[in-house]
C-alpha cells in the first residue's frame, strides 16, 4: 500500500550498515573506493550505478533527494549547494544562445538577476509576465521559447499562479514548465501533479526550517534530470554531505512544522486584518486575497508567510521594525523563529522602483515569516511594536 506523506518523510532511509545504526550516519568522504580496476572502469562508463566522488553523488545527498522525490512525486532529482544553484542549473541545463524564457515578474530577487542581467550575456532572452494574469502568458511564448518559469506563492507579493493552466499551456506549446516550490514545500503543493516538468527548491527555507544550512534541489523525470546532472557534475554546485544529512532529517518533521507555521500565519493575519492601524493584510487563505479560491484548490494550507502594511508607509514600517523586541530582523524565512523583513530596502532593494511596483512591493510592505513560537507571544510583540511606532 502506498504510504502517506508523513510516513515517507520519516521511513525512507539509506540501508543500515553493519553497525545497525537507527539514525543514518554522515558520509563525510570526498571519494569512494573501487573493489578492483574493472569496477572503476564500469562506474565511469555508466555500466553500473554507484558512488565515485562526492561532487557527483553521496549517500546523504541521495537519501535527501530520493525522499524529496517521493514527497513531490517525481522520478529523479539532484541536490545542490543552494537554492540559487538549483534555480540556475535547472534553467541553464535547457537554455542555449538564441533561446527565450517566459518567467513571472515576481520571482525571487536573485532569480530575477540571473534572468535579467546574466542570461542576456549568453544571448538568452526573456519576457516577464504577471503571475496572476494567466490570460497574458500565451502571447509571450515565441517559437524560440524553451521554458516557462513560475514561483507560487510569490515572494513577497504572495500572488498565486494557476498551476493547472500553466501545465496545460506548457504541454500545448511543447515547452518546459519549471516551478520554484520553495514557499509551499512538497507538503502544501505538488507542481508535478499539474504538469510541471521541473520542480525547484531552496531547501534553506522551510525544508531545513531551523535556519542552519543553505541547500537546494532540482526534481523531474529521469530524462530531464540526466541533463541537469551532466551540468552539475562538470560545473560543481554539489551539496555538502553534512547539509544533505541535516536536510534529510529536517524532512522528517516538515509536515508537523508546516501545519503549525500555517496555522500561526493564518491566525496572525486574521488578527491584524482587524487592527485599525493596518491598511491591508495579504495571506493566500484569507478571503480578501485575490487568489483565495485558486489557493484553496491547489494548496493544502495557506503557507507560513503573510504581508501587511501599516498606516504611515515606509517611515512607519522602519519604526515598527526597530520597535520589535523578540521577532528577528533578518533576510531569511521559514525558520522556527518568526522573521520580519522590509523587502523594499533589503531583499528586493536591487530592483528598480518600477520593477518593485510591478510586483506589488509597496514602500511600506512588511513581510512576516511565522515561526514556531507561541502565537500569542508573536502577536504581543507585533502589537506593542505597532503601538510604539505610531508615536514617532
Ligand atoms: C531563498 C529563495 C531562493 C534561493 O535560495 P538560496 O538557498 O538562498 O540560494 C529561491 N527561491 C525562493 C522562492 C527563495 O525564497
Amino acid at each position: 500500500m502506498k504510504k502517506k506523506f508523513e510516513t515517507n518523510a520519516i521511513r525512507s532511509q539509506v540501508p543500515r550498515s553493519q553497525h545497525r545504526e537507527h539514525s543514518v550516519p554522515i558520509f563525510a568522504t570526498s571519494s569512494f573506493v573501487f573493489d578492483d580496476a574493472e569496477q572503476g572502469r564500469m562506474l565511469f562508463a555508466d555500466e553500473i550505478e554507484g558512488n565515485i566522488y562526492s561532487r557527483f553523488s553521496n549517500p546523504n545527498n541521495d537519501e535527501f533527494i530520493s525522499k524529496l522525490c517521493l514527497l513531490e512525486n517525481t522520478e529523479d532529482g539532484i541536490a545542490t549547494a543552494s537554492g540559487m544553484a538549483a534555480m540556475f542549473i535547472s534553467m541553464a541545463a535547457f537554455l542555449s544562445a538564441g533561446d527565450h524564457i517566459v518567467a513571472s515578474r515576481s520571482v525571487f530577487g536573485s532569480t530575477h538577476q540571473v534572468i535579467t542581467r546574466l542570461f542576456p550575456r549568453w544571448n538568452i532572452s526573456h519576457t516577464y509576465v504577471d503571475l496572476d494574469k494567466p490570460e497574458t502568458w500565451e502571447a509571450a511564448i515565441r517559437p524560440e521559447t524553451k521554458m516557462l518559469f513560475l514561483e507560487t506563492p510569490s515572494n513577497p507579493g504572495l500572488a498565486i499562479a494557476d498551476l493547472g493552466f500553466a501545465g496545460e499551456l506548457a504541454a500545448k506549446h511543447g515547452i518546459l514548465l519549471n516551478v520554484d516550490n520553495c514557499f509551499a514545500t512538497p507538503y502544501l503543493q505538488n507542481p508535478a501533479a499539474y504538469g510541471a516538468h521541473l520542480v525547484t527548491h531552496s531547501a534553506t527555507k522551510f525544508i531545513d526550517g531551523q535556519g542552519r544550512v543553505i541547500g537546494g534541489a532540482v526534481l523531474g523525470s529521469k530524462e530531464l534530470i540526466k541533463e541537469v546532472r551532466f551540468l552539475a557534475r562538470h560545473s560543481g554546485p554539489a551539496m555538502s554531505p553534512f547539509n544533505g544529512w541535516i536536510l534529510s532529517k529536517s524532512l522528517e518533521t516538515l509536515a508537523v512544522r508546516m501545519d503549525r507555521h500555517c496555522a500561526t500565519a493564518l491566525e496572525l493575519a486574521s488578527r491584524l486584518q482587524e487592527h485599525e492601524q493596518v491598511v491591508w493584510v495579504r495571506y493566500p487563505f484569507l478571503e480578501s486575497h485575490p487568489g483565495y479560491h485558486l489557493a484553496r484548490t491547489q494548496m493544502r494550507h495557506g503557507g507560513g508567510l503573510f504581508t501587511f502594511e501599516l498606516t504611515g508607509g515606509q517611515a512607519r514600517a522602519k519604526r515598527f521594525l526597530d520597535a520589535l523586541q523578540m521577532l528577528s530582523l533578518t533576510a531569511n524565512l521559514g525558520d522556527t523563529r518568526t522573521i520580519v523583513t522590509h523587502p523594499a530596502t533589503t531583499t528586493h532593494s536591487k530592483l528598480t522602483d518600477a520593477e518593485r511596483t510591478a510586483v506589488g512591493i509597496t514602500p511600506g510592505l512588511i513581510r512576516v515569516s511565522a515561526g514556531l513560537e507561541h502565537p500569542s507571544d508573536i502577536l504581543a510583540d507585533i502589537e506593542q511594536a505597532i503601538e510604539k511606532s505610531a508615536e514617532g
